[in-house]
């Protein structure tokens, strides 16, 4: 698909946002450095142009292209022989959608933040386009990189814990639990504006992730879902606290909580799933572990590193036993499936199996159906029955 041959080198990377003070940029950013695939070469950093400039300077990218905004961008680099390959959405939530679209059109491939879009429409006009256009669409559900949850993932297909009975997953934060985004929070700021961050509050910023870690490890699909949001913060425009009953196909039931008031808690996202034969639980917090329970059984702890891990497990880890991985190699794992996808891709030929299973354009849809889903529960149907369009 690609008119640039990649090979024999590494990919050149461009950023939108990421800028200083920003937040997750920076996490791109190692996660691409770390397996050396990527070069970042580019980019229009921050909201602000002479802002932008100085943190390219500091990066060392070459003023020609530190651009004033995502649009020059798109066109300086369009025409260059060495022009990027793909290119890191890290802006709020509202600006995903032109800046994908703009970038596809250009030919060049995306990565993107979640949630994809702030809308359905848009959602499902970017998936369309990825599509129809063959270009690469990832979208970063941090979650998915980490190899214990592979691990789960293997176990369950492989019916270690029987059929699935109930999910259960959490995503309790604490940092808004106070009105931070009055008193100059950049990053609570947007998130609590419905133009900014979309229908759903806590639902659509960290709901998603949870949403989609329970989807990727389980394979189940979501029928229907019933929602209750509640808005803890005086004034705040938006939900920070949901409650949600997923029917699953097939019977399986689940319960989803995300919460941004939920004191004590820094980023306790767990997942815990219940088969007929056994259960597992994984927490974001000790990433390294996994626990399985059998019937009747005490928990046995699972740990990253041993021999005995699925493939997929063991292809994404990187240190031995004892030697604790996280946040940033989880991260880096699927800027590995994303190099993987890209590459393939531009050599017509199926990926490996790294980069078969990293999220793409569908889940980000899958995604933003499930938040229009759950808001429409809690807001048109008294907390009824809604089905997600995709699931
Ligand atoms: P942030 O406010 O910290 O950073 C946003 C950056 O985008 C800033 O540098 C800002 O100047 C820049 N920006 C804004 N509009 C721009 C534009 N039009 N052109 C160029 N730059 C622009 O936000 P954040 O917390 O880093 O979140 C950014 C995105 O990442 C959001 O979609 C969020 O949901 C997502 N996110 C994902 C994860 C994850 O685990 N995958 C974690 C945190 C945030």
């Amino acid at each position: 698909m690609s008119t640039v041959s990649l090979a024999g080198r590494r990919l050149r990377l461009g950023m939108v946002g990421g800028g200083a003070g920003a937040y997750i940029g920076g996490i791109h950013r190692f996660a691409a450095r770390l397996d050396n695939q990527f070069d970042l070469v580019a980019g229009a950093f921050d909201v602000d142009a002479a802002r932008g400039h100085a943190f390219a300077a500091e990066n060392f990218i070459a003023p020609e292209r530190s651009y004033d905004d995502y649009a020059a961008m798109v066109e300086g680099e369009r025409g260059r022989e060495d022009r990027i390959d793909v290119v890191a959405i890290c802006t709020p939530n509202h600006t995903h959608y032109p800046i994908a679209r703009a970038f596809i059109e250009a030919g060049i491939d995306v990565i993107c933040e979640k949630p994809m879009t702030t809308t359905l429409e848009d959602a499902v006009a970017l998936h369309e386009l990825a599509r129809s256009s063959g270009r690469f669409l990832g979208v970063t559900y941090t979650y998915s990189g980490y190899p214990m949850v592979h691990e789960a993932r293997a176990m369950v297909a492989r019916g270690d814990i029987g059929k699935i009975r109930v999910v259960q997953v959490e995503y309790p934060l604490e940092w808004m639990a106070t009105g931070i985004e009055l008193q100059g929070n950049q990053q609570a700021a947007w998130r609590t504006d419905p133009k900014k961050n979309g229908r759903g509050g806590s639902i659509g910023d960290i709901g998603t992730h949870a949403y989609h870690l329970a989807g990727f490890v389980t394979g189940l699909k979501a029928d229907a879902v019933s929602a209750d949001l509640a808005t803890f913060v005086d004034g705040r425009a938006l939900d920070d606290n949901a409650h949600v009953m997923i029917r699953y196909e097939g019977g399986a039931r689940g319960l989803l909580w995300s919460s941004q008031v939920a004191i004590g808690q820094s980023n306790g996202l767990r997942l815990r799933v219940f088969g007929e034969t056994g259960s597992l639980v994984w927490h974001q917090e000790q990433p390294n572990e996994l626990f399985h329970t059998e019937l009747f059984g005490s928990p046995r702890v699972i740990k990253r590193g041993r021999d005995d891990l699925a493939a997929e497990t063991r292809a994404r880890t990187r240190t031995p036993p004892g030697h604790p991985e996280g946040y940033i190699e989880a991260f880096s794992n699927l800027y590995q499936g994303f190099a993987e996808a890209i590459r393939a891709r531009a050599e017509g030929r199926e990926a490996e199996p790294k980069g078969r299973d990293v999220p793409m354009s569908y889940d980000g849809l899958k995604g933003v159906a499930f938040v229009e889903a759950v808001v429409d529960s809690h807001e048109k149907h008294g907390g009824g029955w809604c089905a997600p369009r995709f699931a």
